[in-house]
């Protein structure tokens, strides 16, 4: 097996994808509630003033294509950190511009579009067919993403009862309106102008494509339109990665502590004319070296030092039939071992002023490289906040368990902890749940800040987490280092709930 590692990450320099949004985006709220005005004055315009059709169809025209910016700009929680705020406006806006679909329905096909297309993420149904049938696509454009949706098997049910809720309740509305002999003034007021308004903003987006609108919102999904000029591309070269010198040099081992029955930390000393080769950024590793059996083994282990720390530090967990983890936890004091100095790229750029929310996915021994980084990123910004999602087997088996519950406690809430134990027999799932008398308050507020979920991290659990605490628009970066039966749902649900690449740290501990 070859142990290599696989990063991906931006240099300090590069644009962040995500800047934080502020808890309502105003100038989007500002639009809602304009195209209203306009859309009511046009109302009355038409129906009390009696204005001709060309007078009054334009006015709501214009009004249908600002609420579908207003809700296009919902479904990518663009309109607020708050969840709240996107899905009332979205929910305000669909029957606006649509009487066929739910708001979450039509944030389902959308972000399923931008995942799987093109860059621009064009619309099928817009793009394709005879030439004459495109207007007629164009204005038809919503009646193809509730088809869309409603051939998509195993949807969340919610979201497919507010689709059918809507897909009945709408039509039957605009069915009685007809039924009172108000035809005509529907006609006028609402489906004309609707039409006119999906196949503008069909032919403007997909057809026409006039300022490469598609490449900056698929580059910057996540950020209102407003901000599209202010934020600078994220598309800048992908960062070298950092390279160590092949060299390896011999270190001593000074100290060998087990962390579980499977698990060692190994302190390495390093001579005063290497301190400077072996300086290193937390969520760097060192390739370790051994000769066993003849043969030469080099394997990656994260630095669980902290910088400022004279010495180096791995912990190292046994792979069932592993040759160098095998061999590691035999060593002694006074062993030399060969070491590569630090290298990769899984680090976080921190600043001091920085009040970000970094959620961390470790399972197992994925700790390893995510730990220093959490802490450094909780060390170095007094704003910044962590929530780690941690899956092991169980209690006995889960590394740094007692230097993450004295994180908790040092950074006073700023760490939160989610543990999740595949083995539901655990007793330490029991012994959570709360029974343990505490010697301190700070202990109890500790265990306030840990939480013990029997199970693992499943799809389901990711996309509730994605839904609920941790959606996307409340958090800023995201680190990953799990075995990929973890780690590949996980990015799966990233993917699909429109978070950019360049937010997500991937640390691979790759198998061969
Ligand atoms: C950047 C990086 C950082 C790493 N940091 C750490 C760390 O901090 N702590 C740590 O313990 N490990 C870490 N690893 C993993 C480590 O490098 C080795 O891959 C691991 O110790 C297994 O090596 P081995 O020689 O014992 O197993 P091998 O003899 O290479 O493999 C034996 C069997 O185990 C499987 N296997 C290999 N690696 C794993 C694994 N990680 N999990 C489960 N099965 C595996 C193989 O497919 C093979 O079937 C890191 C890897 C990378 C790339």
């Amino acid at each position: 097996m070859t142990a290599d590692a696989q990063v991906q990450g931006r240099s300090p320099g590069q644009a962040k994808p995500r800047t934080r949004l502020p808890a309502v985006v105003v100038p989007t709220v500002a639009l809602f509630a304009g195209a209203l005005v306009v859309w009511g004055w046009a109302t009355w315009l038409s129906l009390v003033w009696h204005l001709p059709v060309w007078a009054t169809v334009p006015l709501h025209t214009v009004a249908v294509v600002a609420l579908f910016t207003v809700l296009h700009e919902a479904a990518h929680h663009a309109a607020g950190s708050l969840t709240w705020v996107n899905a009332t406006l979205g929910r305000l806006a669909v029957p606006f511009v649509s009487p066929f679909g739910g708001f979450p329905a039509a944030r389902y096909v959308h972000l399923t579009q931008h995942r799987s297309g093109s860059p621009e993420h064009l619309t099928p149904w817009n793009t394709r067919g005879p030439a004459w049938t495109l207007p007629f696509r164009w204005a038809t454009v919503d009646l193809w993403h509730a088809w869309r949706y409603l051939s998509t098997p195993a949807r969340p049910v919610a979201e497919s009862a507010e689709m059918l809720a809507m897909l009945v309740f709408l039509p039957c509305v605009l069915a009685a309106v007809v039924g009172t002999g108000h035809g005509w003034e529907l006609t006028v007021v609402y489906l004309l102008p609707q039409r006119l308004a999906l196949a503008l903003v069909s032919w403007c987006h997909d057809w026409w494509r006039p300022t490469g609108y598609h490449r900056r919102h698929a580059e910057l999904p996540g950020q209102p339109f407003c901000r599209y000029v202010e934020i600078p591309s994220p598309r800048s070269p992908e960062p070298p990665a950092a390279e160590a010198p092949a060299e390896f040099h011999p270190l001593t081992v000074t100290g060998v502590r087990w962390l579980t029955g499977e698990a060692v930390a190994v302190t390495l000393a390093v001579r005063g004319e290497l301190r400077e080769l072996f300086r290193f950024q937390p969520g760097q590793h060192l390739v370790l070296r051994a000769v066993i059996d003849g043969e030469r083994v080099d394997r990656s282990y994260a630095i669980c030092a902290s910088p400022g720390e004279p010495e180096l530090r791995v912990a190292i967990k046994r792979v069932p039939g592993g040759r160098f983890s095998g061999h590691a936890l035999g060593l002694r004091l006074g062993d030399r071992v060969l070491a590569r100095p630090p290298s990769g790229t899984f680090t976080l750029p921190t600043r001091p002023r920085d009040a970000r929310h970094v959620v961390a996915v470790a399972a197992g021994s994925g700790i390893g490289p995510v730990l220093p980084v959490v802490v450094h990123a909780l060390e170095t910004a007094p704003r910044n906040r962590v929530t780690l999602l941690y899956v092991n087997r169980s209690g006995d088996d889960t590394l740094f368990a007692e230097e993450l519950s004295e994180c908790t406690r040092r950074y006073e809430g700023r760490l939160r902890v989610l543990h999740y134990r595949t083995d539901e027999r655990d007793p330490s799932l029991r012994h959570a749940r709360g029974s343990k008398p505490f010697d301190s308050i700070g202990q109890a507020l500790a265990i306030s800040y840990e939480r013990y979920l029997p199970g693992g991290l499943d799809p389901g659990r990711i996309r509730a987490l994605l839904e609920s605490r941790l959606h996307p628009a409340k958090v800023d970066e995201w680190l990953l280092c799990a075995p990929p039966e973890v780690a590949e749902p996980v990015r799966a649900a990233l993917a699909e709930h429109g978070v950019p690449d360049g937010a997500v740290h991937v640390e691979h501990f790759h198998r061969s």
